[in-house]
């Protein structure tokens, strides 16, 4: 099986594949069912967890995949070729490899960034037990971003619109009040919900059960959308007093949202906080691989097209089935090379989470 093979053209498929190739490696796999939901084709939908290593180690690499649902074309692949090409055949007795296959299981079905409640995960977790934010910023241009119509007047304007916002404020500001996540408008785009969804729920119980007791947590949580073509950026996630070490092991490649070396908007409520707070005596190292597709507007308006389609209009419909083309587009290039980037670079970035691990 080549590279590109252990990639897949649906969440069932990439599935099954993981699913086998848990069972190539004799690996027990946890089948956490989503009973809020189905997948696209009626199927059933699961977060799978896998385990290598030790059941005491004190040290963890989580490598998850479809936070961001049909992200997860990218992720499911790299976990497969991890497991395909005999990786984590020769841990340290301290340490264990999980991973987590489909977090957001209905996004990755349904070729959706967002779960079945339109909820962003990396948006999701925060404590709600605090008042959530108003998001000015995003009620500002919620109106532009989903308008009544996609191929019509309504359209039009909020095309104007955006332009005059982006010609007054700058692309920067534009990214960080659409992608910033928001609590206000849950018909809106990077909505981070108004309570912890099932995934969410579901994660934190996997984090606890595998990391609780551990003494140093690594995350590579698998990403595309943002960035050049194939290039897959080190996002950095975790407490920032902490980003020297991440920069050692990763050979000074980590950017951060919050200094603004990343391409990445400042966001809140990523998926990384449920699960350090399920290991709270361990250290930390927390990145995001996010891995280039296509340009960032075409992105960002086909999240808004999927988005109205989901809202105001019918998927079956000539224009449905094309904006649902470039969602899949926008998140996963379908071709050999670009995989090959992809497998490239997630082999070394878990090779030196590894080392890393190994020295802490
Ligand atoms: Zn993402």
């Amino acid at each position: 099986m080549s590279i590109v093979d252990n990639f897949s053209a649906t969440y069932a498929e990439a599935r099954d594949k993981f699913l086998a190739a848990c069972e190539e490696r004799g690996l027990t796999v946890e089948n956490h069912l989503n009973d809020q939901a189905k997948g696209a084709e009626g199927e059933d939908l699961y977060m799978d967890v896998a385990r290598i290593g030790a059941d005491d180690a004190k040290k963890i690499l989580i490598v998850s995949s479809a936070t961001h649902g049909g992200e997860g074309f990218c992720g499911s692949g790299v976990q497969i070729n991890l497991l395909r090409n005999g990786f984590f055949s020769d841990l340290p007795a301290d340490t264990a490899v999980l991973l987590i296959h489909a977090v957001n299981p209905y996004g990755f079905s349904h070729v959706r960034r967002v779960n079945e409640n339109n909820i962003d995960l990396n948006r999701n977790f925060r404590n709600y037990d605090e008042p959530l934010p108003d998001n000015a910023a995003y009620r500002e241009v919620h109106e532009m971003i989903v308008p009544a119509d996609w191929d019509g007047p309504a359209r039009a304007e909020a095309e104007e619109k955006i332009a005059a916002y982006i010609a007054e404020k700058g692309m920067p500001a534009f990214q960080a009040a659409v992608t910033g996540g928001q609590h206000v408008e849950e018909t809106g785009i990077f909505f981070g919900g108004k309570e912890a969804s099932w995934s969410n729920k579901t994660l934190r119980a996997v984090a606890k059960k595998h990391a609780e007791n551990t003494d140093h947590l690594a995350l590579l949580d698998i990403h595309t959308g943002l960035g050049p073509y194939g290039f897959g950026e080190l996002i950095y996630v975790s407490d920032l007093a902490n980003l020297g070490r991440a920069n050692d092991w990763y050979d000074n490649e980590c950017t951060s949202p919050e200094d603004g070396s990343s391409s990445s908007a400042p966001v809140t409520g990523t998926m990384n906080f449920g699960i350090t707070e399920m290991a709270p005596n361990a250290e930390h190292t927390c990145v995001a691989i996010e891995y280039g597709t296509i340009e960032l507007m075409d992105v960002l308006n086909a999240l808004r097209a999927d988005n109205w389609l989901y809202v105001h209009g019918d998927i079956k419909s000539e224009l449905g089935q094309k904006i649902k083309k470039d969602v899949r587009d926008a998140f996963y290039c379908d071709a050999d090379d670009w995989k090959e980037m992809i497998w490239d670079r997630a082999h070394t970035v878990v090779s030196k989470a590894l080392a890393g691990l190994a020295k802490s």
